[in-house]
């Protein structure tokens, strides 16, 4: 039987206080909407040859409150790399509520600091799907020891980019994901903490106005029954802003875009919700989590999950943040295809009710950040 996660010697106090920063860190991190949307970002602490990384689909947020941290072996980590085998591939989930570690686990494993955090950042992301992204960044973040890393499937492919560009720049601290997301690493909380602020201080981007929602057309959907108006008034972004229109009718920008929110975004021109073919959204099957009306906003289904809804603010953030004249990269259809399939992120995501409460689980082997 192959044995799961580490049994680490007893932790020394200096090591349990360490633990404890990283917790609280990922607490605070994963608690910022610009920062971690649902369970995605990932952080990680090397103690004494044991690699501490989040568990898979596990919300940095919750991180004071459960056990996310799983102990594995750094040396064994870094074996499966270079056998080719994904370190969450070895683990059984035989319990129920056993911890599988992070797919980015690979990825955190290379980079030779003890702290290491990966953000989904908003304003990282903003920059990091645009084809002039490094070139925007040189001055940005001059005299940061920063590196771009072209877009690459999570796990031991982007473990392996990563590895082969810090080979030549040991100091490297700051990584922008091509098309995905920001590390940043040091060799404790403080100092890591303290850098991803400067980074973002120094990638930040206001946000475009919108215009307002035209609540007609959106009633029209309301009377369907399981539809509601969004609580965050900045998701009708995606309707009513022009230029956010046209960037998500370009395609799938990142990975998580895909896995919670679908290859294409249900948008459909007002005539559509006043004719007979909005009978559709009255359904149960078939019907979208969500559903951005041109020009007048959007309105949300009962159905959608909190990751679902989480992603969607996020997207509306990125897309708000993204000028109309920049030139973009979209994810290819075999690197969607690949996020979507067996690959990296596994299968599809399946909702289920838990304790009345919807969440999102995903089928035994597949595995998330
Ligand atoms: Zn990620």
């Amino acid at each position: 039987m192959v044995k799961n996660s580490a049994q680490p010697k007893p932790l020394s106090t200096r090591d349990q206080r360490e633990l404890v920063s990283l917790r609280d860190l990922s607490a605070r991190v994963g608690s910022d909407p610009l920062l971690v949307q649902a369970s995605n970002g990932n952080t990680s602490i090397k103690l004494d040859g044991i690699l501490w990384i989040k568990a898979s689909g596990k919300w940095l947020s919750d991180a004071m409150q459960e056990e996310m941290l799983v102990p594995l072996k750094l040396a064994e980590v870094k074996k499966s790399i270079r056998n080719n085998t994904e370190t969450a591939s070895r683990f059984t989930m035989k319990q129920k509520h056993e911890l599988r570690p992070s797919i980015e686990t690979a990825m955190h494993a290379v980079l030779r600091h003890r702290v290491v955090l990966h953000v989904h950042s908003i304003n990282a992301i903003a920059w990091a799907i645009r084809l002039d992204g490094p070139r925007q960044l040189e001055e940005r973040l001059a005299s940061l020891h920063w590196q771009w890393i072209p877009y690459a499937a999570s796990g031991i492919r982007l473990a392996r980019e990563i590895e082969k560009a810090v080979a030549s720049a040991p100091e490297t601290d700051v990584l922008i994901l091509g098309n995905h997301g920001l590390v940043v690493c040091a060799q404790d909380c403080q100092t890591a903490e303290r850098l991803l602020c400067e980074v973002e201080r120094r990638l930040a981007i206001t946000p475009r106005r919108f215009p307002s929602p035209d609540t007609t057309v959106l009633a029209m959907i309301e009377r369907f029954s399981r539809w509601r108006f969004p609580d965050v008034a900045s998701l009708h972004a995606l309707g009513t802003d022009a230029v956010s229109r046209k960037i998500l009718k370009g395609g799938v920008l990142y990975p998580c875009q895909a896995i919670f929110l679908g290859r294409t975004m249900p948008l459909v021109p007002p005539a559509l919700v006043l004719s007979k073919s909005s009978e559709r959204l009255n359904g149960n099957d078939g019907t979208p989590a969500f559903v951005a009306v041109e020009r007048s906003g959007v309105m949300l289904n009962e159905k959608m999950t909190s990751a679902e809804r989480a992603t969607l603010i996020g997207l509306a953030q990125v897309t708000q943040r993204t000028e109309e004249s920049a030139r973009l990269r979209y994810l290819a259809e075999a690197e969607v295809a690949d996020v979507l399939g067996k690959g990296a992120h596994g299968r599809e995501v399946v909702v289920r009710e838990l304790d009345g409460e919807r969440k999102t689980v995903y089928p035994r082997n597949a595995y998330v950040s």
